[in-house]
């Protein structure tokens, strides 16, 4: 029996407790049904119907928003060593179940199996590093002044919401959960409509692992229904979204009436600039991996290529060869290096953008056609002669998909880089040390590396500027969203008291 084969027949079982009930919404403790009926996942790799999902609407979000109300006490209130032993088995259950995680997720999402168990792993680490923080999440400052000794200190904003898109569902929504129960908040989480079943296996692994009942709810649903009720709800005092920037700025509006704080991580056309001085072998492979994989439906995906035009032509030649040889095929099978895009609308919004690209004057150099119809597959794909000002190089695209852009001077390099409605990461590959201090410090984006593809380290901040989000997640930033900081002031003597109406 072929990998594939295995993978396929593990996948079934795993599914087949799917069958009956489809995903139910998980509230306080226990399965509901969705008010508004059920919807159905689809899977990209053949079209099939996985299973119905509850399809949530304000009613079920007012559940689910009272139960985190209702257990927030509890859980904030309980020894920090308790919550971090809970988060760490939390950690292990998830490292227990990879498997599951990764071929549901896969078979979800269409993402490459390659790459999702690793996805599905990284999820548990983000729930390790967070319970490290656990113990000190609340500690604070002392910060002594002439007649006071004042201290600050940290507690849990509350009930919050967390939002997540499809792209890497499970590894996402742990990325919020993890850092937002450490901190002591409740959660009520929506997941993507288009890949639901990770956050049930989530849901159901933080519970078995000791979670009591409320503190991590989740409703299945749509954005304008589900979603929007979230944003709108008066207990939930936060929302950590992940998602589009047109969304991120309906979640800022729906959330206006009641002072939500948000933290918004949304879309990105990264740029990765290759200067004639660097390692060109080790760019074309950071080039490849950070837009071909994960399918390219990756935020910090390096999605334009500025080139520099002395080397332009040796680097595209040895970029259409390795991106023509990019294995596209059935996510579950270990060599598969691309799997389909998500869903039916996603795959008619990335295969318009080869009509675009040639009405726009580029050429495509690769791919730019369906790679199999049985599901929504399409060939990994490059657009050269372009230019910065071209819808392809300046509207997120969200496929395996790349533009190249020639220039001519650092100068140019960094205009273009700039030059673009978004700013979440960077690449920028040069030997030249003062060229990379002076670039990096004028380059518009939240997250920058030079000479490395992302390589996300826990403790750093993640998040973007501009149209790519406000608020940082990661390290010590992540608690300064989910809490709220106390100052508390004590006199240390009689310091003099303006009197009023003592004359
Ligand atoms: P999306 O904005 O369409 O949906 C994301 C989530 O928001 C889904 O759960 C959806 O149901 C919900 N939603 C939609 N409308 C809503 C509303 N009015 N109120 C409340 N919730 C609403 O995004 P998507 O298509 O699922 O994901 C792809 C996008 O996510 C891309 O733009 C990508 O760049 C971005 N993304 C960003 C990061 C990051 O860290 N910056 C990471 C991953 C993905």
């Amino acid at each position: 029996m072929s990998v594939l084969d295995e993978n396929i027949t593990k996948l079934d079982g795993y599914l087949a407790r799917f069958g009956d009930k489809g995903i139910l919404n998980r509230i306080a403790g226990e399965d509901l049904a969705g008010s508004g009926g059920v919807f159905q996942t689809i899977s990209p790799v053949n079209k099939s119907v996985i299973c119905d999902v509850a399809l949530g609407a304000a009613t079920d979000i007012d559940a689910a928003a009272n139960a985190a109300h209702d257990a927030f006490a509890t859980w904030r209130d309980m020894p920090a060593s308790e919550r971090k032993k809970i988060i760490l088995r939390i950690a292990e259950g998830i490292e227990a179940r990879a498997e599951e995680i990764a071929l549901c997720e896969c078979w979800d999402t269409g993402q490459a199996y390659k790459f999702m168990s690793k996805a599905a792993l990284r999820g548990a680490e983000n729930f390790r590093y967070f319970a490290d923080q656990v113990e000190q999440a609340r500690d604070g400052q002392h910060l002594k002044s002439p007649t006071l000794m004042n201290i600050t200190t940290r507690v849990p904003i509350g009930p919050v919401g967390v939002i997540t898109p499809w792209n890497t569902p499970f590894m996402l929504s742990t990325w919020k959960i993890a850092p937002a129960l450490a901190a002591g908040c409740t959660v009520v989480h929506k997941p993507a409509e288009a890949a639901p079943l990770t956050a049930r296996l989530l849901v159901e692994i933080a519970e078995d692992a000791g979670l009591p009942p409320g503190v991590l709810n989740t409703v299945n649903g749509f954005g304008e229904g589900a979603g929007k009720a979230l944003c709108e709800h008066p207990k939930i005092k936060a929302i950590a979204f992940v998602g589009e920037s047109r969304t991120g700025s309906l979640i800022i509006k729906q959330g206006a009436d009641t002072l939500k704080r948000n933290h918004l991580e949304l879309g990105g056309k990264n740029p990765v600039i290759v200067f004639d001085d660097a390692e060109l072998d080790r760019a074309l492979d950071a080039a490849i991996f950070m837009i071909y994989s994960i399918n390219g439906e990756r935020c910090t995906s390096s999605s334009r290529l500025l080139l520099q035009d002395t080397i332009r032509e040796e680097f595209e030649a040895k970029l259409i060869e390795r991106v023509n040889k990019i294995i596209v095929g059935h996510p579950l099978d270990p060599e598969t290096e691309v799997g389909p895009l998500v869903t039916e609308e996603h795959f008619n919004k990335v295969t318009s953008y080869f009509d675009i690209a040639k009405e726009d004057g580029a050429t495509i150099a690769a791919g730019g056609k369906i790679d199999r119809i049985e599901g929504y597959f399409v060939r990994p794909t490059l657009f050269t002669e372009a230019t910065n000002e071209m819808r392809i190089a300046q509207e997120e695209i969200f496929g395996p998909v790349l533009t190249s852009i020639p220039f001519k001077s650092e100068e140019e390099a960094l205009g273009m880089a700039n030059d673009v409605a978004y700013g979440l990461t960077g690449y920028v590959w040069t030997n030249d040390i003062t060229r990379a201090l002076r670039f990096t410090d004028k380059l518009e984006a939240g997250m920058i590396w030079v000479n490395s593809e992302n390589v996300r380290h826990l403790p750093t901040p993640f998040g973007g500027v501009k149209a790519s989000g406000i608020g940082r997640d990661g390290g010590d930033w992540s608690f300064d969203f989910y809490m709220e900081q106390k100052h508390i002031g004590f006199a240390t003597g009689q310091h003099k008291i303006t009197k009023l109406g003592a004359l």
